[in-house]
């Protein structure tokens, strides 16, 4: 070997090169570090997001396209519903783990609005992680089924409206309930993908009437979770003009071409503020009955590692490149067995 290094002089890396790369490398985790410090710092407090005890929490987790609402209620409980496609379930899980922090890794209701992969696959591998308390979807929702005590109410409406056996999708997305949940004048509606027949039915429902009472709702700041990804078989004029939402999230990624630039109009129209998880990445509210704080987080350090590795290749390129070249010819160049000789 040391023969080798003597014959081939050029293949001694000087300390000038190596004392650049360390020092490239290091500005690197710095600028790495500090960018995404001063990214928290200026677009979210996600990473700061602290729960308050008595207050309601409702966390909209970016899981691309798909669902996943996570709700810390007053009474300390925790409810999941939906859980995004199993692809995120690693965010979701390490979501719930760090920031929802639950007492005895139990969460007491996991709620799936209707079986398709973008709702139920994530749902189904939480409940092999954590403890369930009680499980609800389609079989056993009930219309007018409340969760709650006098503080807050979780209500089911316009629910077995279907034929559970028809397995068409828009059929299955018409399984999917209304959920309203209501905290001292805040109410947040989650819709999973409903579409616009199970939206009428909701419009008629007397619980929903008694919710969105013409006197009361002026009092009311309304947060619609805008059903099926922003697609334009869900969120019908008649809806909007039920429960006239201050605020729209749109649960979605970059499939379908959604939203749907009539759903966006539509919304618009009332005046209502639009967040998407797409932009804006996990979306918390944090009431505490008077006072309502939005958090905004990216939950993506995990996904940048990639990238940290393709800059530290090009960086170890481009200090070292014309070793690797001349490495190339002399590999070129001899037999095998003299390669073999270096190593
Ligand atoms: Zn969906």
């Amino acid at each position: 070997m040391m023969n080798f290094l003597k014959e081939n002089k050029f293949l001694v890396f000087s300390p000038f090169r190596i004392i650049l790369f360390c020092g490239l490398c290091g500005v690197l985790v710095f600028v790495g570090v500090m960018g995404q410090s001063l990214w928290w710092f200026y677009f979210g407090e996600g990473n700061t997001y602290v729960y308050r005890k008595g207050n309601l929490a409702v966390h909209f987790v970016d899981v691309g396209h798909g669902d996943c609402t996570v709700v810390q209620l007053p009474d300390g409980k925790v409810a999941v519903i939906d859980g995004g496609h199993e692809y995120y379930y690693p965010r979701v899980k390490r979501y719930i783990r760090e920031r929802i922090k639950p007492k005895n890794n139990r969460i007491d209701y996991v709620i799936n609005t209707h079986p398709h992969d973008d709702h139920l696959a994530g749902l189904l591998l939480l409940m092999e992680d954590f403890r369930v308390g009680k499980f609800f979807d389609h079989e056993n929702i009930t219309e007018g089924m409340v969760i709650g005590n006098n503080s807050y109410r979780i209500q089911f409406h316009a629910a077995k409206i279907r034929e559970v056996d028809n397995i068409d999708d828009q059929y299955v997305n018409e399984y999917s309930p209304i959920i309203t949940i209501e905290y001292a004048s805040q109410v947040f509606i989650i819709t999973g993908d409903a579409g616009h027949e199970t939206e009428r039915v909701f419009i008629e429902s007397a619980a929903a009437q008694e919710i969105f009472d013409a006197n009361r709702v002026d009092e009311l700041t309304v947060y619609l979770q805008v059903g099926h990804h922003g697609s334009r078989s869900s969120t019908g004029i008649p809806f909007l003009n039920f429960v006239n939402p201050d605020v729209a999230i749109i649960s979605l990624g970059f499939l379908y071409n959604h939203p749907h630039a009539e759903v966006i109009r539509n919304i618009k129209d009332r005046d209502a503020q639009i967040l998407m998880t797409r932009d804006a990445g996990n979306i918390v509210f944090r009431c505490d009955g008077d006072r309502i704080k939005v958090f905004f987080s990216f939950d993506n350090p995990a996904d940048l590692v990639y990238v940290w590795i393709v800059i530290f290749f090009a960086l170890l390129f481009l200090c070292f490149n014309n070793y690797i070249v001349k490495f190339y010819r002399l590999w070129s160049r001899k037999s095998v067995d003299t390669i073999y000789c270096i190593v």
